[in-house]
């Protein structure tokens, strides 16, 4: 113990994060010889496409290791202005940052418009990090809970309009969903945009996980009318192209708050990684057939988990995105999950880590085989 580490009261408020710490300790078990089956952390299981490595190994060798500008590669920036465009979105290169990570580009965002006491709009079960960011950033939580309406926002509208007034800063808006795969309907993202309009609100539109949809169509919040110069789109490469280690994502927004998140960017990181930036430019260009692989590998693992859990006599709510599910499980999720892992060998986050308890969160990037092992053991191990 040394009394000369002054903890700042922020870094007091919050806890690692619950999904790194349980991949770590699965992490831990496998390195000592157990075989776990890990379905706790949100990484695909696939190779990055080798187009896209082969993008990152040329641009090392034509020396693309300095810095670049702060906010990306025109290459990169442009790449990501048409893609939105794509999307619906009137985007410009100037207006986007290009980030290491898509978890950069929320923490700069946080950090650019929360201050002390400013509110936080959170639809429950949320995502870990979006909590401990508004409370790094100072902020304060109001929280709607969507698990009693399956998980999906048109429903809650009314529960939204509620928690929501003109002392709101923020509305944070995940879709597809972490962690429970929903995705939202035209009508709830409508019904958003009319809140967000009303109470004059910013809202963050995490869309990480958009080009993994299954039977329903994604749509870009930023898109609607009256949404471009409030909305901040978060995006990144890790979930649709397999990047997760590769630390690339970006953030888009009015010229106006790119120039305010740029300080911050340009004090803290500076740059995303040069050679890595040329590889997102190739990923952006030239994947579709193996996002499309992924997507029907990730479909396919959805509806065998959804089928054995149905044999076993346990009816969950089923996504149609991401790679997520949230099994209902006892009152003491966090009980749950230390025994599915410790008797069971079996990995997954417990759901109070997203403020659902009741629920553990499995992520189904794993083969359909480890899947089915994994049911075998809950099972056999009488959790299920
Ligand atoms: N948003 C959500 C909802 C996520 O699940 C993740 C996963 N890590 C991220 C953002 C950030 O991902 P990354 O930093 O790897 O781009
Ligand atoms: N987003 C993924 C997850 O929820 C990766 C880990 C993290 O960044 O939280 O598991």
């Amino acid at each position: 113990m040394t009394d000369a580490y002054d903890y700042s009261d922020r870094i007091g408020r919050v806890e690692p994060s619950a999904t790194l710490a349980i991949s770590n300790l699965a992490a831990e078990k496998e390195a000592a010889g157990v075989d776990i089956v890990d379905l706790s952390v949100g990484e695909p299981d696939f190779d990055t496409p080798q187009n896209v490595v082969e993008a990152g190994k040329d641009a090392l060798d034509a020396g693309h290791t300095g810095y670049t500008a702060s906010s990306g590669i025109p290459a990169l920036t442009e790449a990501i202005a048409a893609k939105l465009r794509g999307n619906g979105i009137d985007a410009t290169a100037d207006e986007v940052i290009v980030t290491p990570g898509g978890k950069q580009a929320l923490y700069e965002t946080f950090q650019t418009l929360i201050g002390d006491g400013d509110e936080v709009v959170l639809l429950d079960p949320a995502w870990v990090s979006y909590e401990a960011m508004t409370k790094l950033a100072g902020g304060s939580l109001s929280r709607v809970d969507l698990a009693p309406h399956g998980f999906q926002l048109e429903p809650a509208i009314d529960e939204l309009a509620e928690a929501v007034s003109d002392e709101t800063e923020l509305l944070v808006i995940n879709t597809p969903s972490n962690p429970t795969g929903a995705v939202f309907s035209e009508a709830a993202l409508k019904a958003v945009r009319d809140l967000a309009v009303d109470h004059d609100i910013a809202v963050i539109s995490d869309e990480i996980y958009e080009r993994i949809v299954y039977d329903a169509e994604h749509i870009s919040l930023a898109s609607l009318d009256g949404m471009f110069d409030r909305t901040i789109t978060i995006n990144g490469f890790s979930k649709a192209y397999s990047m997760t280690g590769w630390r690339l994502g970006y953030l888009h927004a009015a010229e106006e708050f790119v120039g305010q998140a740029g300080k911050l960017h340009s004090h803290s990181v500076s740059c995303a990684t040069n050679f890595v930036q040329h590889a997102g430019v190739e990923a952006l260009a030239n994947t579709d057939e193996s996002v499309e692989e992924m997507r029907r590998a990730f479909a396919a693992r959805r509806d065998l988990l959804v089928d054995q859990l149905a044999d076993h006599g346990v009816d969950v709510a089923v996504g149609d995105g991401a790679f997520y599910m949230m099994l209902p499980v006892d009152d003491d999720d966090t009980a749950w999950c230390e025994r599915a892992i410790e008797e069971a060998a079996v990995a997954c986050v417990p759901g109070s880590a997203f403020n659902a308890p009741g629920f553990a969160r499995i992520s189904y990037a794993a083969s359909e085989a480890r899947l089915r092992e994994a049911i075998d053991r809950l099972v056999t191990n009488d959790l299920l």
